[in-house]
């Protein structure tokens, strides 16, 4: 297969109502560009009729080309998957669902012209997300900075142009778990960003849901920070000095005003308290030993069923 210059990635869930909308204004866009590209459909095991139609539209976009997975494995497999199939020079990953404008295309080529690796499209109006969304989000990502090295842009999504030399960075990346995100931003390189508004999802539903966005928040800082499995460390320094220090100030008292019998109330807090904390102390430890033998199994992250 002839490299092409330009390799546009979407995964797809469901989305079968925004299939035709979606690739026709890929085209449109395209049709203004004088390059050569693909466009890459992952199939992330969708259980309603997004095969088909994508089968439906190969007809009308030869450049159309669809990778089909075994089922579900998540965005950000589907997305690796979609790198790894790409051939272009730059690659765009882009959702079906029209939230982000195909219309920016020729932007972030612009701005890629200048010399950047990566040119991130970055949401400044995020008015069509609902207001639980934009403020978990927000507070994410400020957690996420604060203790991690690797910055996350904020506002910024999956969509952005990146180069073949970035793309084949992420790549080399051996972990199989990949928070996409992330790893866009550990690699480095030179980064620009252009500004768009983002629209609401133009057919279909959300396939991120509180649940499934706490849990991929939680992916995102445990991939990129050990921050909350070492202030353990510090909270059992505290717990400890305060501990000395109390039963100091109980012997003193003991040896000045006699034997004091009462103290149910604050033996039972302190005991209860100190169990909450060493639960959630072995949690997180959980959470990051789940990781690692999540990780040492070194399965896939997805598995093709077949490029059609
Ligand atoms: N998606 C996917 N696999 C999944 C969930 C989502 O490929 O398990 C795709 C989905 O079809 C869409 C993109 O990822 O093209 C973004 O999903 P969605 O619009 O539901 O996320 P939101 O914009 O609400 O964050
Ligand atoms: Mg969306």
């Amino acid at each position: 297969m002839q490299p092409k210059e330009l390799s546009i990635v979407c995964p797809l869930y469901n989305e079968q109502a925004n299939i035709a909308r979606f690739l026709a204004r890929i085209e449109a866009v395209m049709a203004g560009l004088d390059m050569t590209y693909e466009i890459i459909c992952v199939n992330d095991g969708s259980t309603d009729h997004t095969l088909a139609r994508l089968l439906d539209a190969k007809g009308d976009y030869p450049r159309l080309r669809i990778i089909n997975l075994s089922r579900n494995f998540g965005k950000e497999a589907a997305l690796t998957a979609g790198l790894d199939y790409s051939t272009g020079g730059i690659i765009i990953p882009i959702d079906a669902d029209l939230q982000d404008p195909p219309e920016l295309i020729p932007e972030l080529i612009a701005e890629w012209k200048k010399g950047f690796d990566v040119v991130l499209a970055k949401r400044v109006d995020r008015n069509a997300d609902s207001f639980l969304k934009k403020t978990t989000a927000n507070l994410f990502y400020r957690f996420h900075n604060r203790i991690s090295a690797t910055r996350i842009p904020d506002n910024c999504g999956d969509f952005r142009l990146i180069t073949r030399q970035v793309a084949e960075a992420v790549r080399q990346l051996p972990e199989n778990q990949r928070f996409m995100k992330g790893v866009f931003a550990w690699v480095g390189f030179r980064i620009s960003a252009v500004e768009y508004s983002r629209e609401s999802r133009a057919a279909g539903y959300s396939k991120f849901g509180f649940w499934k966005l706490w849990n991929f928040a939680l992916d995102g800082i445990t991939s990129f920070s050990t921050a909350p499995l070492r202030i353990w460390l510090y909270i059992g320094f505290i717990v400890a000095a305060l501990s000395f220090s109390y039963g100091g100030f109980i012997v003193v008292r003991t040896l000045v005003y006699g034997v004091d019998v009462p103290g149910y109330a604050s033996l039972l807090t302190s005991i209860l308290f100190l169990g909450g904390v060493q639960l959630i102390s072995i949690g997180v430890l959980g959470e990051y030993l789940g990781r690692v033998y999540m990780e040492v199994k070194g399965r896939p992250s997805y598995i093709v069923d077949r490029e059609l």
